[in-house]
Formats: C-alpha cells, structure tokens, sequence
C-alpha cells in the first residue's frame, strides 16, 4: 500500500523506534505516547484492520496476541498493561493498517469503558 504510513514504516522509508521485528510482525514505539510505554504490533501484510481479517488471518492475529504480553514485559509492563485495537470510525482508528496498541504505566490507567 504506496500511501500506508505503517507500510512505509516496514519499507524503512520513514523512522520508527522499532522493538521487535520477525518475518510476520513488527512492533515500534507510538510517536505520541499515551503513556510512559506505549508501542504498535502490526503484521507486515497490509490489512486495512480487525474488519478486514478473515480466517486465513487466524494464526498471524493469535501470534500478534501472543507477542504483546512479551514485549510488554521487555518493556518494563511488570504489573499489567491494556491492549487496545480501534476497528474503522466507530472504533476512531486512525492508521488503516491493522495494530494492536500496548500500554503501561507504573500507576493504574484510567477507566475506558465508563458503565451508565
Ligand atoms: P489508531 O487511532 O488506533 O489508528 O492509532 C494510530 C496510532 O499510530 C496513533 O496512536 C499514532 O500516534 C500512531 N502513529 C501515527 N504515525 C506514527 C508514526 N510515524 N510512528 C509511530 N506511531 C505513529
Ligand atoms: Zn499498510
């Protein structure tokens, strides 16, 4: 995808603080942290989001799963972090290529889902 912000990101035509890199996934720092950690997982393959995966998408989705908790303690996650995938405009995804956010902190996040 020529204009994909991640795709250019996995051609190396703009930089990322990368972390991880395999011949699925990659996963790099967010350029406006949420919290004091604050990384991407995305599949090298450009899918436009969780909208778009299909069956064919099963062991690459359980392996971006698998990787986060991983990471998240590599990166100093000791005591918990949140995952977060923002599907299509309801979701307000911004970048069309499929990632998983990770998130830690030292201190407890705040609530996302407030119950009326
Ligand atoms: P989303 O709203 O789930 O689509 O999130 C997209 C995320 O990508 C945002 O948190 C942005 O800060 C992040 N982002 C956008 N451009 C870059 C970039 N060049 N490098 C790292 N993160 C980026
Ligand atoms: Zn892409």
């Amino acid at each position: 995808m020529d204009n994909c912000i991640f795709c250019k990101i996995l051609r190396d035509e703009i930089p990322a603080q990368k972390i991880y890199e395999d011949n699925d996934l990659i996963a790099f720092n967010d350029i406006h942290p949420a919290a004091p950690i604050h990384f991407l997982i995305i599949p090298r393959t450009h899918i436009a989001s969780l909208m778009e995966c299909e069956k064919t998408h099963q062991q690459l989705l359980g392996k971006m799963l698998l990787l986060a908790p991983t990471l998240a303690k590599e990166q100093g996650c000791t005591d918990g972090f949140r995952t977060i995938i923002n599907t299509g405009r309801v979701g307000g995804q911004e970048v069309f290529h499929l990632h998983i956010h990770i998130i830690g902190s030292k201190n407890r996040l705040p609530a996302m889902i407030h119950k009326g």
